[in-house]
């Protein structure tokens, strides 16, 4: 994986886990010292030219650099049939397609800052092959 699990996750593969607390602990352990900047901003060489090449823009500044515009979610789904690191989505319709492939598929939704590095799981979802309960996460078909 070229991102990082937070501790603590329970390992279902179901459902949807939002990291939006772990991220919070993450970003108030680096304010208070308890972090240093590289282990906060370690982004994978890897996750970090995803990110350039098909990260979905997020609103808001970087929590570490504070840049505004620097951020970007990359998303990556594991499954029967794909790569043990993931298969990074580039396309659009690509999750819905995943969804509809026979077996569990799940994606996991990264947030990196292009200028720092800084880089946290935001969440992570069980794709559902049912139409119309796709979760394309950032770019919603409709
Ligand atoms: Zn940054």
């Amino acid at each position: 994986m070229v991102f990082r699990v937070p501790t603590g996750d329970r390992g279902s593969d179901q459902g949807h886990v939002d990291y939006r607390l772990s991220r919070a602990s993450t970003i108030n352990s680096y304010r208070s010292g308890e972090l240093s900047y590289s282990e906060v901003t370690d982004a994978h060489p890897e996750l970090v030219r995803a990110a350039g090449q098909v990260g979905t823009p997020t609103p808001g500044s970087c929590p570490v650099c504070e840049r505004e515009g620097t951020l970007v979610h990359v998303t990556y789904v594991f499954g029967p049939r794909l790569p043990s690191h993931g298969r990074c989505i580039t396309l659009r319709g690509e999750l819905a397609r995943l969804a509809r492939r026979p077996g569990r598929h799940v994606a996991y939704v990264v947030e990196v800052c292009q200028e720092c590095s800084w880089n946290h799981l935001v969440r992570r979802s069980a794709l559902q092959s049912e139409p119309g309960d796709v979760q394309e996460t950032e770019d919603l078909e409709r």
